[in-house]
């Protein structure tokens, strides 16, 4: 599917045409691809709030196969199964790749963005941006993991949450998700409180089952102050909420590739006395690297039971847990 010009996704811009398949270059491995996930960004790429390099074949959450190799590849060889997910490739020459922040290097590629992805049967790409897919996870479980989990993750880990401190989360779709189930598997002494718009009951529903500590409104006052957050939200109310809430010292990562414009006036309520003094940091986390997925996939792997779907529709499996008292909403 490609596309070759931005439009509303009602017009259905994307068009199913024939193309060769691609060959491997130097280093670079072709994948015949049997899942690649859908994401949010890619509905930003298509009506163009994000540019991509037109025209382009979408999707950067890729499980296949490696069906042929280039020259100089040692580290897959054929019928090697292999994720391949946002960062496509980077310089490793500069200031920022030298330091292990490819994520920022000038010459970042996103797959599916500046590169071909995997809305085809067949892609390819440098050996060295794929990863090995453990074994006890299925194309479909593991293609979402390679974009809302190993971002997430990132996320995560900027947070520089220690155990026993807690971790807030704002918001709770395709990423939150999976973070909940990363950090109360890493961090298990961490309590971890929730916060969803008015009205989410599926959402505060799906957080209490995956172990939330307490799960409530954006803009509730917990009974304890968040050691760090993440947003996950495309708002700026959200961000304000959790540096008002923010223990001393403590960070909020946004994890977001854009920001809404809609509701920028939040923004005003931003005190410099009751959200920001006392040392709160604000953080932002951009694409990923190659670290991110490769720490992420085997971790979530070892997690038991580990849901990398968004199971919304199947609504009578879940049972509203009875969620810890310990914190209860509100003060
Ligand atoms: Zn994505
Ligand atoms: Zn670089």
């Amino acid at each position: 599917m490609v596309l070759r010009r931005t439009a509303r996704v009602e017009e259905e811009p994307l068009v199913l045409e024939d193309l060769p398949i691609p060959r491997p270059g130097p280093k670079q491995i072709l994948v015949k691809v049997s899942a690649c996930g859908i994401c949010h960004t890619e509905l930003d790429e298509i009506e163009g709030r994000l540019p991509a390099k037109l025209p382009i074949i979408l999707g950067h959450q890729i499980v296949g196969a490696v069906e042929s190799v280039g020259s100089g590849v040692s580290r897959f060889k054929l019928k090697d199964r292999v994720g391949i997910a946002w960062i496509n490739s980077a310089c490793g020459k500069c200031s920022f790749c030298r330091k292990g922040n490819e994520n920022l290097c000038p010459e970042f590629q996103g797959t599916g963005c500046d590169v071909n992805g995997g809305y085809a049967q067949y892609t390819v790409v440098g050996e060295d941006f794929a990863y090995p897919i453990p074994e006890r996870f299925s194309d479909c479980q593991a293609a979402p993991l390679l974009c809302a989990g190993a971002i997430g993750y990132r996320a995560l880990r900027l947070t520089n949450l220690e155990d026993g401190q807690i971790l807030g989360l704002f918001g709770f779709g395709a990423s939150a998700h999976i973070v909940i189930q990363i950090a109360k598997h890493k961090y298990r002494s961490s309590p971890v409180f929730v916060f969803t718009r008015a009205g989410q009951k599926d959402h505060q529903d799906l957080a209490g089952k995956l172990g939330a500590d307490w799960v409530g409104v954006t803009g509730d006052t917990p009974a304890a102050k968040l050691n760090c957050a993440i947003d996950f939200t495309p708002a700026w109310k959200p961000v304000i909420e959790a540096l008002r809430v923010l223990e001393k010292g403590g960070r909020v990562v946004i994890n977001a590739i854009r920001k809404e414009e809609k509701d920028k006036d939040s923004l005003l309520e931003l005190s410099y006395q009751n959200h920001l003094w006392l040392e709160k940091e604000l953080k932002t986390a951009a694409n990923i690297t190659r670290r991110d997925a490769s720490e992420f996939l085997p971790l979530a792997a070892e997690i038991p039971g580990i849901d990398s779907h968004f199971p919304f529709g199947k609504k009578s499996i879940f049972r509203t847990q009875n969620l810890s008292r310990r914190f209860p909403r509100g003060l």
